[in-house]
């Protein structure tokens, strides 16, 4: 078992943990920073990002992440592959363990372990997942090139998975539970021009169906509720992608920290800190509003600047 001590340990990899990274590297925080099962976070998987500011001709979300990553460190942040498995925030410094078998000292502790996809909660999506049912289009959309999908969800998650699967489908459908869409305007007119995408208002999915054939299992269909008639019906196609929102990733840190009724990490208003002093929490994990990659970014920084503070 090894153990290190930082003045700054930062859970996390997406926007908020790398720029809180960069920043508590030039405070000289000699921050430790643990990606966690997705370095680079969600960004990582999606396509052109068009709205983070420095980008004019837009820049894949991967590519992204590697330019902060390696700004982080460049300034010397000490970047680590693995993931926090065990955190102690009973007093100070704080212990925390990781699945390096390393046990960390931290004076203070940036959580920044963002969210992750959520699920609809049907028995036959867990049946099909990963054999025709995902919750990644660019992850997952080559497989289903010339095929029929559907995206469910009316978020510019699923507008922006519906756009790119219609690039490489014969069709997509795009189900959402109500008659208008939350994605932004620009999103919704995409979809609304793309002739190959159809929109099925009002509707939500009850079962995925599919065949098995000894290990194999594929999907070939969604049945469909109205969720006003209660009508049901069936469409036929080969994949269904879940766009239906995301949840933080608060599980390591429950019991521990004051978390709201949606399991956000609850942050005092205009600043990074939590309900313990010296822990900071920045990013989609303490974000319920804007969930932005420049937002999460601006969250990293200013909770490397309340870490400094803080450690006076
Ligand atoms: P959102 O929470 O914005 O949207 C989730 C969508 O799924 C909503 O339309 C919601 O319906 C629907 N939904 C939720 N639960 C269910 C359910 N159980 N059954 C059926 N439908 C359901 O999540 P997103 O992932 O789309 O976006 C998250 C954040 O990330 C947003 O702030 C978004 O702006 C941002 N984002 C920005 C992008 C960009 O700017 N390039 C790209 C992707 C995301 P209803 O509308 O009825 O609530």
């Amino acid at each position: 078992m090894k153990e290190d001590k930082t003045k700054c340990l930062i859970i996390g990899s997406g926007p908020a943990g790398y720029t809180a990274a960069i920043y508590g590297a030039r405070a000289n925080l000699e921050p430790i920073l643990y990606e966690g099962m997705q370095p680079g976070g969600q960004l990582t998987i999606t396509t052109t990002v068009e709205n983070f500011p420095g980008y004019p001709d837009g820049k894949k979300g991967s590519e992204i992440m590697n330019d902060i990553r390696q700004q982080a460190l460049n300034f010397g942040a000490d970047i680590r592959q693995g993931e926090i498995t065990s955190v102690d925030f009973s007093k100070r410094p704080f212990v925390c363990k990781s699945d390096d078998d390393t046990t960390i000292i931290a004076d203070t502790v940036i959580i920044a372990t963002g969210a992750t996809a959520r699920w609809l909660g049907l028995p036959s999506e867990a049946t099909y997942n990963g054999f025709g049912v995902s919750t990644c289009a660019t992850c997952d959309g080559f497989f289903y090139k010339g095929k029929t999908v559907a995206v469910v969800g009316g978020g510019d998650t699923a507008a922006e998975e519906a756009t790119y699967l219609s690039k490489l489908c014969k069709k997509v459908y795009l189900v959402h539970r109500r008659d208008e869409l939350r994605a932004s305007k620009v999103m919704q007119e995409r979809v609304f021009k793309t002739p190959n995408i159809e929109i099925v208002w009002d509707h939500v999915p009850v079962e995925i169906l599919g065949e098995s054939k000894g290990f194999a299992k594929n999907v070939t269909g969604i049945l469909l509720e109205n969720t006003k008639t209660k009508e049901r019906k069936t469409i036929s196609l080969d994949g269904v992608f879940i766009a239906i929102g995301h949840h933080p990733n608060t599980e390591l840190f429950e019991g521990q920290i004051e978390l709201d009724d949606e399991k956000y990490i609850v942050t005092q208003a205009g600043t990074s800190k939590t309900s313990i002093e010296g822990i900071f929490a920045a990013g989609d994990v303490q974000d319920r509003n804007y969930k932005q990659a420049i937002t999460a970014a601006a969250l990293g920084c200013k909770a490397a600047l309340d870490a400094e503070r803080f450690l006076g």
